[in-house]
């Protein structure tokens, strides 16, 4: 018997649990612990709302959580209630699949004002994370500035840009859409540092943007080189490009403008006690395609500066970590004998969640090499008996589904989905039938 442990119970983690049971089939045990008293990581919490059919995926990953072999092991903090060496004394392996849940920091001055906030800290206030329920950003300004030319900033700014009605069947939390709904923004900036042929969003996120009700993005012919030059894009670049020079050719006039300032580089953020601009510089691409100031400058007038430009995973004690990369310090995800890291923990925050199941594959190929039949490794039982000692009150996947269960059950018809967001909350929930 091998006996698996996996930290993390996003898609990375749940893709590396299916791998383990297609390779090593009832010869292994696997049990995924999480932080949260709730799986599925940034399907949940990262996910725009407005994306159900993408969260979907879940059922998948429930399929995988309710066969005998894997189990669910929530509300337990690894390198706080249980460090690494005790696990790794446990289990014949140890896969860290913990994501990237913090912000690459906005290196500016100003960016510690009220009214700054980074992706991970807004998306996960919108979608309910414990973390961010109290975020409360600043909606009460005209002007919003996103910074980042992403999916993340796509999603950023159609959340702000969306009416009730659009997040009607959403799973938004009932804080933000209180917030969203009383909110005076009439222009999102989406500031990108280099230009429509440099961005990372992807056709479907970009082509949304001209199908809301009340918002209509705006974009600057002047900034496209010519259109002969969109010919070297790979085909779904060239898609995003030519929805752009769409969306420059066919200006909409709607109570929301949703501005892309290309070749834009924000230099400071600036106001009295909380943000009141974004001091941008005009940039130009250099012959290695960088983005280089021009000398420049101008403002953007904003109450909200959300910053999204990628994430980080967050260290834990004792396991080596990359800090230039920003994820753990591993070789094709080893780490170290029986340590090893998936997903965005191993290769850092990018590529789709379906990136995720070759990488769990990558990591039971690994194990298999690695790791002997039959060690008498004690794995789930010893968790326990220490988890027990120490008094930790663990989440298990039926109380998951019972949290679950409370959740749709008061939502309203016609209401989106009830969330709970405090982990008191979630903990409680799963006593209500
Ligand atoms: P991302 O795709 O890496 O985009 C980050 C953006 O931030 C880039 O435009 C980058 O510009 C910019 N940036 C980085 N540092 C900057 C700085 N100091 N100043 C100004 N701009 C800066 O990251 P993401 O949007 O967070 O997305 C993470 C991953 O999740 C991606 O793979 C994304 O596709 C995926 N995702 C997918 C969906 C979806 O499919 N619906 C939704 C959300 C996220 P440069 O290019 O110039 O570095």
């Amino acid at each position: 018997m091998r006996h698996v442990a996996i930290i993390g119970s996003g898609p990375a983690g749940y893709y590396t649990a299916e791998a383990c049971q297609k390779t090593f089939g009832d010869a292994v045990r696997i049990d995924i612990i999480d932080r949260l008293p709730v799986p599925f990581g940034l399907i949940r919490s990262g996910v725009a709302p407005d994306h159900q059919s993408i969260k979907h995926v879940s059922r998948r990953y429930e399929a995988v959580a309710l066969t005998d072999n894997v189990r669910f092991v929530g509300n337990v903090t690894i390198g706080d209630q249980v460090s690494i060496d005790e696990l790794l004394d446990l289990y014949d392996a140890v896969v860290l699949a913990t994501g990237a849940p913090a912000d690459r920091p906005l290196d500016i001055p100003g960016a510690e004002l009220p009214g700054v906030v980074g992706s991970a800290a807004f998306v996960g206030w919108y979608n309910g994370h414990p973390d961010h329920e109290a975020l409360a950003p600043a909606l009460d300004g005209p002007g919003a500035v996103v910074i980042g030319n992403g999916n993340v900033a796509l999603d950023v700014a159609r959340i702000l840009a969306k009416t009730e009605a659009e997040l009607a069947g959403s799973d938004i939390v009932a804080h933000a859409l209180d917030g969203l709904r009383r909110h005076a923004i009439n222009r999102v900036t989406i500031l990108g540092r280099r230009g429509p042929h440099q961005i990372a969003m992807t056709p479907k996120e970009l082509g949304e943007l001209g199908q809301l009700e009340r918002a209509a993005p705006r974009v600057d012919r002047a900034d496209f080189p010519p259109v002969e030059a969109d010919d070297a894009l790979d085909p779904g670049q060239r898609k995003s490009v030519t929805l752009l020079r769409e969306f420059a050719a066919h200006p909409a006039a709607k109570p929301i403008e949703i501005v892309f300032d290309f070749f834009a580089r924000p230099l400071a953020i600036e106001g009295d006690g909380r943000v009141e601009r974004v001091v941008v510089e005009r940039t130009e691409l250099d012959a290695e395609g960088r983005a280089q100031g021009t000398g420049d400058t101008y403002a953007v007038p904003a109450g909200l500066v959300v910053s999204c430009i990628g994430y980080r995973t967050s260290p834990i004690p004792g396991v080596p970590y990359d800090t230039r990369a920003g994820r753990f310090a591993n070789d094709e995800g080893r780490i170290a004998p029986g340590l090893y890291a998936v997903g965005w923990a191993r290769r850092g925050p990018t590529g789709t969640i379906g990136t995720n199941r070759p990488d769990g594959f990558l990591i039971a190929e690994h194990l298999a090499e690695d790791l002997p039949d039959d060690s008498g490794k004690t794995g789930r039982a010893g968790l326990d008996a220490l988890l027990s000692a120490r008094g930790v009150d663990v989440v298990t996947f039926r109380d998951w589904q019972l949290i679950d269960k409370a959740e749709i059950g008061r939502a309203r018809a016609g209401a989106p989905r009830e969330k709970f967001t405090s982990i008191e909350t979630l903990l409680s929930a799963r006593g209500e039938q």
